[in-house]
């Protein structure tokens, strides 16, 4: 995708669902393309170079004289909008004769279809937000949970960036002197004072290190937990799952495998999306556990990052279920095994319970919330707090991972009596891989430091 001169123009609301939807132009020509069609009522006289930024005028869209729609257009002009170009926002209604008609107008006038994605790449290309902040934009729309959400918004605000640029500021600050070293070589001079470069790189490693650590509650944030239930055939599997989710989806039947539902099952629990991960197999005879072996069930397993293990309290063999588990959790070293007696409701003597299990009753929906309880706090271990920032996107885990990685190589250098000009080159490769998450470029950088802050006189 490039920025060019060419103006844009899409529906930003899924069309033919809904009472409106909204088209958005960007670009130069964004007005005077709307000019040809769109005509405030009462106004007899309309000149697009006198609308005011930030104003919506209703009136009517003709094309050809014929009347397609009234509609709403929403002025906002460059700089001050989304892409930072001259945009308009087009509400007309949702039907897709009248969108398509106004696309085509728009397209005859000069505009051409937007590509994915490329209203905020315009956005990110003309500085109205930073690379994060444009890719924390699909996290905001794809977001289907309140903690999906707060991460996005969070992202958006710009608190992952600030976080990053305090780091990189600190960074750029002391390879500038170490770069500065270079030019005084002769002279055996430090500018920048060691210690304090190993008190910073300690400070930036951890930081790092818990942006890095935060990813794996990011991922499950914006992706969702994989949840798997196991379990004999006849253990209440169906039954807990249709339980879970709060309605009898699926068909619960003595006979098992008679319960058909293909549709992933999810649940919301404080805000985190739990995917119950291959839920037809539920209802599927070959995954029975004890008629093929545990084949399938072990590789159900280790999709998944909690397995809920379900057995029937009233008929179950410790030696079995033992082996059982172990062979799980062969199958699935990171995952969660979460054991759970079902059938309560029929135990006629359960004064001893275990504190390995959770005891429920599938049917009753008796120990439910326990268990809701139990699968948020194996995914959720210290509270969220309201500032704190968890990295959602593999591509900033690996960029993370790779300033990191240049940080410590810096710091070796540092402590082996590398010169300064040596340590920068890694520094700077931590500065690149830091700044490509932002989208920013670290050589000038460096360069603006120096000269904005040293009158060095050459
Ligand atoms: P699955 O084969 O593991 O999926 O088991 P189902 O969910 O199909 O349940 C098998 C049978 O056990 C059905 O008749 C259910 O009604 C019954 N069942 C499931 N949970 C409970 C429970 O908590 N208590 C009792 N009494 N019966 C249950």
């Amino acid at each position: 995708m490039d920025v060019n001169s060419d103006t844009i123009v899409a529906p930003a609301t899924s069309v033919g669902s809904g009472a409106l939807t909204i088209i958005r132009i960007s670009g130069d020509k964004a007005f005077e393309i709307l000019s040809n069609y769109f005509r405030p009522v009462k106004q007899k006289s309309f000149d697009i170079a006198f609308v005011k930024s930030q104003t919506i005028k209703f009136g009517e869209w003709r094309s050809d004289g014929e009347l397609i729609d009234e509609v709403l257009v929403s002025f906002f002009k460059a700089p001050k909008s989304y892409t930072g170009e001259n945009v308009a926002e087009i509400s007309c209604h949702a039907s897709p004769y009248i969108v398509n008609k106004i696309l085509d107008c728009c397209i005859q006038a000069g505009a051409r279809i937007a590509e994915p994605g490329e209203f905020t790449f315009r956005a990110y290309k003309n500085g109205k937000m930073d690379l994060g902040q444009a890719e924390a934009v699909a996290d905001l729309i794809a977001s289907e949970s309140k903690a999906a959400h707060d991460v996005a918004i969070s992202q958006l605000k710009g608190h992952f960036s600030m976080e990053l640029e305090d780091m990189r500021s600190k960074l750029i600050e002391f390879t500038g002197l170490l770069e500065l070293e270079l030019d005084f070589a002769e002279e055996d001079v430090e500018f920048a004072e060691r210690k304090r470069f190993f008190e910073l790189i300690d400070s930036i490693k951890t930081r790092l290190q818990s942006l890095i650590n935060s990813y794996s509650l990011g991922n499950v944030i914006k992706n969702g937990v994989p949840v798997a239930i196991l379990g004999a055939p006849n253990a209440g599997k169906s039954t807990l799952l249709n339980a879970l989710l709060g309605e009898e989806r699926a068909i619960v039947s003595h006979i098992a495998g008679t319960t058909r539902d293909v549709i992933e099952d999810v649940i919301v629990i404080d805000g985190i999306k739990f995917r119950f991960i291959d839920t037809a197999g539920l209802r599927n005879t070959s995954d029975e556990i004890e008629e093929i072996g545990i084949k399938k069930a072990l590789e159900k397993a280790s999709k998944a990052r909690l397995i809920i293990y379900l057995f029937d309290v009233n008929n179950f063999s410790e030696i079995e279920q033992s082996e059982i588990i172990s062979k799980i959790n062969d199958a699935a070293p990171d995952a969660t095994l979460i054991q759970v007696a079902n059938k309560i409701d029929e135990c006629k003597n359960l004064s001893e319970k275990d504190s390995k299990y959770i005891y429920i009753s599938a049917k009753e929906k008796i120990g439910l919330e326990e268990l809701k309880k139990v699968l948020i706090s194996e995914i959720i271990t210290n509270k969220i707090t309201e500032n704190q920032i968890i990295v959602t996107n593999a591509r900033h885990v690996e960029a993370l991972k790779k300033t990191l990685q240049a940080i410590q190589d810096a710091e070796v250098g540092l402590k082996s009596g590398l010169s300064g000009d040596l340590v920068a080159i890694d520094l700077r490769q931590a500065l690149y891989y830091m700044g490509s998450i932002t989208g920013q470029v670290a050589a000038d950088d460096i360069l603006g430091y120096i000269f904005a802050n040293f009158c060095i006189g050459k």
